[in-house]
């Protein structure tokens, strides 16, 4: 029998994947606080379609420190002593780029900006609540209902798996290289943080269409997100540190 988290965040969850995510999680009663970011939650109306008063819609700017900073307040205020169960740092874009572009600084740094070092900001900032959750629980085991963190990452970040170089249906060099090093971060996060009995793994949901994925990807949002979301209760201690696609197979690093 799998336990529920009480509490998840899920980011960028206005649209595409995010959004499917928080869908699935509805589903789960046992789940009692669902929070869910978007750059700005007025136009988020998909979100508050959804209309469940579990789910607290709070603005969040993944590359902006204040934001993260009083969203992290917000979170503290919602959750109390219970902490944190569950982070899904899934917001994210993708800026095309090859080894043959044009160099661009300010590119690569805001590809790295937004999907590595405001995951890694983020998550150390709620690292106190997510280690207030896992100390409810006695034991070693870990799982989504003590305390995770569960990174969205990509297929494109695999180094074994790269036989395309920096182009692949589009070109990815800035994308791939920002996701692998989430993978490297994930890693990170297993080995430190398993003292505090925090999961912590990432994932390749697969090719889909959203805006980021574009309308030649393989898969609806229908058909991969329900068992992405079924993959995260089954995950526990054999699984930190891990790299998966959406079913759980392991992928190679
Ligand atoms: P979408 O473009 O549909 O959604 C991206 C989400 O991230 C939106 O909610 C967007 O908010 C949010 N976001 C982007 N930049 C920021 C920011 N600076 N601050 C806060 N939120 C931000 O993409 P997907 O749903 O496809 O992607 C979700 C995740 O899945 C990403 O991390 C992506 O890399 C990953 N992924 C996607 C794949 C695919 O095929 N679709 C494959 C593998 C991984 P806003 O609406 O305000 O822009």
């Amino acid at each position: 029998m799998v336990s529920s988290p009480k509490s998840v965040i899920v980011t960028g969850a206005n649209r595409g994947i995010g959004l499917t995510i928080v869908k699935e999680l509805v589903k789960d009663s046992g789940i009692k606080t669902l929070i869910v970011t978007a750059r700005d939650p007025k136009t988020a109306t998909d979100l508050h379609s959804i209309k469940d008063p579990r789910i607290h819609i709070l603005p969040l700017e993944v590359t902006s420190d204040e934001s993260i900073d009083r969203f992290v307040d917000q979170v503290k205020k919602i959750v109390g002593d219970d902490g944190l169960n569950c982070l899904i740092n899934n917001a994210g874009a993708a800026f095309h780029y090859t080894t043959n572009s044009t160099p661009s600084r300010s590119l690569l740094t805001e590809q790295f900006d937004v999907n590595t070092v405001s995951v890694v900001i983020l998550t150390q900032k709620l690292l106190p609540l997510l280690r207030k959750s896992a100390s409810r629980s006695t034991g070693d085991h870990l799982s989504i209902s003590r305390s995770a963190i569960l990174n969205i990452s990509s297929g494109l970040a695999s180094i074994a798996d790269n036989t395309f170089g920096s182009t692949t249906a589009v070109p990815m060099l800035a994308y791939a290289m920002s996701k692998t090093a989430i993978n490297q971060f994930t890693k990170m996060l297993s080995i430190d943080l398993k003292k505090d009995h925090i999961l912590a793994v990432c994932f390749e949901p697969g090719w889909i269409k959203t805006n980021l994925g574009g309308p030649m990807a393989q898969f609806t949002l229908e058909e991969a997100i329900p068992t992405l979301v079924e993959t995260f209760y089954k995950l526990n201690e054999s699984h930190n540190g891990g790299y998966f696609y959406r079913d759980l197979k392991p992928l190679p690093y």
